[in-house]
């Protein structure tokens, strides 16, 4: 019999982790394994023998002494902007507050005035480099919230430059509209009108052009009230847009109690949410999303609450957080943090990273397991077993990225972009 040609034969992987919404996560590594990829999709998982017998890859990686992951998913990032904030560090760590350094005319300010002044080109130069280092890091879907316009105009062109990136590189990209991440300072002594330029002016654009597929607001002391939150998150749903929502981040405004009438898809932060908040909010099947990169970034001497989660057997995320104050590219930055920040062990970590963190786009059909029929992709870490991802701590150990079925990073490079540079 003849064996059936396929793109790609991933073979003799050390362990193959991968996890399924019904069985636990034990059962789903393989060890000694193979994937069979073709056409972009994931065609069969077994022992390398198996899938040899049957199929003939057109390209072969052997995986021997490696692991293999799903392509992690970063589910909540604030990526696009302009500029940087190296030179508020110093004063920050030594205990001047952020609301001092923006008096200054710094922190999200600063970041808001250099967007503006950013052409869409810019924009999209700055997402390319921080997208390179995605996926170098094994990052294969990426969402992308604007929110440093914060004008109609520069709303829409930081939506653009996404669509932009998602056409010219390799990551998945699932946009955000999030206008209303910061009242502006022209806004200052009336935020109530900047909230209906959101709802009248921004999200109908946004909606019309078809640029995001979720509308995300700041819910929290200081930032939108519980009530602007509701109208601006209704005018989503109106529009189109599914609802997400930052909560509980420096003070909880009730804004996970919104999160569960709005049906909300996922609630992030939650780093002052009670336990019975959270049990409440995941059972009305909303996914916690929790960002301990932006806790420790932010100084705050806590990390959030995965324990209940962890006690309930529900699903949560974890995700970069990726901004100005919060800038790592790195989800295997984030994977130790959880770990011993939040006591999350490391196999449920790797599954809050892809998995879930799908389910909190809304993409766990197509992305986050190595199952038949999904998109093929795959990291592989070099090392023997997945728990060596707590055992190199700040070093990458990526060593190749399948995306969508194709070689994306092999021995440290980005493939796919040096074979696109080399065609012009
Ligand atoms: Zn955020």
């Amino acid at each position: 019999m003849s064996k059936r040609r396929i793109d790609l034969l991933l073979k003799n992987a050390n362990q193959i982790v991968s996890f399924s919404a019904q069985d636990s996560w034990q059962s789903q590594i393989v060890t000694g394994g193979g994937v069979a990829v073709d056409q972009g999709r994931i065609l069969a998982v077994g022992e390398t023998e198996d899938l040899e017998g049957e199929f003939e890859g057109d390209q072969i990686v052997d995986a021997r002494g490696q692991t293999v992951t799903p392509g992690l998913i970063d589910c909540h990032t604030h990526l696009i902007f302009a500029g940087s904030r190296e030179k508020e560090l110093d004063r920050r760590l030594s205990g001047v507050s952020y609301m001092d350094i923006l008096r200054d005319g710094g922190g999200i300010l600063k970041t808001m005035h250099e967007t503006r002044a950013a052409s869409r080109e810019k924009l999209v130069e700055q997402g390319k480099r921080t997208l390179d280092r995605m996926l170098l890091h094994g990052t294969t879907t990426v969402e992308i919230k604007s929110g440093y316009g914060l004008t109609v105009d520069d709303e829409v062109k930081i939506l653009l430059a996404a669509q932009d990136l998602s056409q010219k590189h390799p990551i998945d990209i699932v946009p955000t509209f999030m206008g209303a991440h910061a009242v502006p300072p022209e806004y200052n002594n009336a935020p109530d009108e900047y909230v209906d330029l959101v709802i009248e002016q921004m999200i109908p654009s946004v909606a019309k052009r078809g640029l995001a597929e979720f509308c995300d607001v700041f819910c929290d002391e200081g930032v939108f009230s519980v009530d602007q939150s509701r109208k601006i998150l209704a005018a989503g749903i109106q529009h189109g847009l599914l609802p997400k929502i930052h909560v509980d981040e420096f003070a909880n405004i009730g804004g996970s109690r919104l999160a569960i009438e709005l049906q909300a898809v996922s609630a992030e932060h939650l780093l002052h949410s009670s336990k019975e908040e959270l049990r409440q909010l995941m059972k009305a099947g909303i996914i916690p999303v929790y960002l301990p990169a932006a806790a420790l970034t932010l100084m705050e001497d806590r990390f959030p609450d995965a324990q209940t989660a962890l006690e309930d057997g529900s699903p949560f995320a974890l995700a970069s957080d990726f901004n100005p104050s919060c800038p790592t590219a790195s989800l295997q930055f984030v994977l130790p943090l959880a770990c011993y920040g939040m006591k999350i062990p490391i196999a449920e970590a790797l599954r809050a990273l892809t998995l879930s963190a799908a389910r909190a786009l809304r993409r766990e059909k197509e992305l986050g397991s190595i199952e038949l029929g999904k998109k093929a992709d795959l990291v592989l870490f070099d090392i023997p077993d997945y728990r060596f991802l707590l055992q190199s701590l700040g070093v990458n150990l990526v060593s190749k990225v399948i995306k969508n079925g194709v070689l994306a990073v092999d021995k440290g490079k980005i493939v796919e972009l040096d074979r696109r540079n080399r065609d012009g």
